[in-house]
């Protein structure tokens, strides 16, 4: 084995690297925030909503405290709950069949595409029942789902579609923005996703004025105005500094999007280059569609993953797997009666797929190691050497 080069340890995600690049402009804004003590929503909030919305092409954008809550308030304002079904994927973060759960409303779930990891489409209509009130697609991995047939079974069943873009800010459907491709959408700005934040956050997006103004009103105690209250609603309200330190980074996202996608091409070129294709399957950028890549996710045989994870991990390269035991299966939901092999293409993907390094300042030299790195790994190990 090769001696890793002592300058090249590859961690999953990196964002100590991109810090100094715009220290300069988040330290003024915090600064700004701080001497306006002016801490809770506000002017800083309202201009990144605006700032937002014109980014995603919806025409409201309403801030809270995080990418859950972004999905449970429309949920909530949409008057989701007990006896009602919500369609999503089993495969995905756990928040998106969590808030569904939490309104009290059931999870059903529909298999994914083997592909690109999303909702199949053509599996929504055989799971819509009576009690079928909204589709969650989510846009797993920064790429959207197929969203022209779910929004035709949508209009024909009258359900709501709420997208849960969380990994996905300025992915694109058929030259439409992700989180305009519903009747509303999900943002989070978890330190890890595209657009991260210092802390937690999320928006809310819609076209509708009059829902856009129910989910105002939910993320303050359902009050509006001062004291007066229509509902019980949260307090799920975006801080001024987190707003302040997105708008900073907003200015640089299209930039970082573009570093996504051409770390993501030499990775597709290196492996190609070293015909490892063979034996790991690349992520796919399905025609009309731009993957902004917040994971570039490999597959390998099951029995390879493991191993393959804990050789990278010897040679210092971060990876992760997104997930390893699909919804469906999670304990937490033991009461859906779901078992193993109800939803066969989710729970072969949470066997089999691993999310290299990724990150916009991620090297040519480092992505370099990393497939040499699995290179090795599967002519010791691996099918290769079988073939
Ligand atoms: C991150 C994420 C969420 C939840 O966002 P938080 O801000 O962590 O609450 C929801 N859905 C998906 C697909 C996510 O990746």
């Amino acid at each position: 084995m090769s001696v890793p080069p002592k300058s090249v340890a590859v961690p999953a995600l990196d964002l100590k690297t991109q810090y100094p690049a715009i220290r300069d402009e988040i330290e003024a804004v915090v600064r700004r925030v701080i001497e306006s003590q002016m801490f809770v929503l506000g002017p800083e909030v309202e201009q990144l909503e605006a700032e937002l919305a014109d980014y995603c092409g919806v025409p409201h954008a309403i801030g809270c405290a995080s990418g859950t809550d972004a999905l449970i308030l429309p949920l909530m304002a949409r008057g989701v709950g007990p006896g009602d079904e919500v369609i999503t994927t089993p495969y995905s973060f756990f928040a998106t069949a969590g808030s569904i759960w939490r309104t009290g409303a059931r999870p059903v779930f529909v298999d994914i595409e083997p592909d690109t990891y999303n909702i199949d489409p053509s599996r929504i209509e055989a799971a819509i029942t009576p009690r079928t009130r909204v589709v969650i697609p989510v846009h797993l991995y920064g790429q959207t789902a197929d969203m022209d047939p779910i929004a035709a079974i949508a209009r024909k069943h009258d359900l709501f579609v709420l997208e849960d873009a969380a990994q996905a800010i300025g992915a694109a459907y058929q030259g439409r923005r992700a989180g305009s491709l519903g009747h509303a959408s999900a943002f989070s700005f978890y330190p890890s996703k595209n657009l991260g934040g210092f802390g937690d956050a999320g928006m809310m997006m819609t076209g509708d004025p009059v829902f856009a103004r129910s989910l105002a009103r939910l993320r303050v105690h359902g009050m509006e105005p001062k004291y007066l209250h229509h509902e019980v609603g949260f307090n799920s309200r975006l801080d001024a500094l987190q707003a302040a330190v997105l708008r900073v980074k907003l200015r640089h996202l299209d930039t970082w999007t573009t570093q996504r996608r051409e770390a993501a091409a030499r990775y597709d070129r290196l492996f190609q280059a070293r015909r490892l294709t063979r034996w790991v399957t690349l992520p796919v950028e399905r025609p009309g569609n731009v993957h902004v890549f917040n994971q570039y996710v490999i597959r390998v045989p099951a029995p390879l993953r493991d191993p393959l994870r804990e050789a990278l991990t010897a040679r210092q390269i971060g990876t992760e797997i997104y997930y390893p035991i699909p919804l469906h299966l999670q304990p937490c939901f033991a009461t859906l009666g779901h078992h193993p092999g109800d939803f066969p293409i989710a729970e072969a993907a949470a066997r089999e797929t691993l999310a290299l390094p990724m990150y916009p300042e991620l090297s040519e030299e480092q992505q370099r190691y990393v497939v040499g790195s699995i290179r090795q790994f599967l002519d010791a190990h691996g099918p290769a050497r079988a073939a």
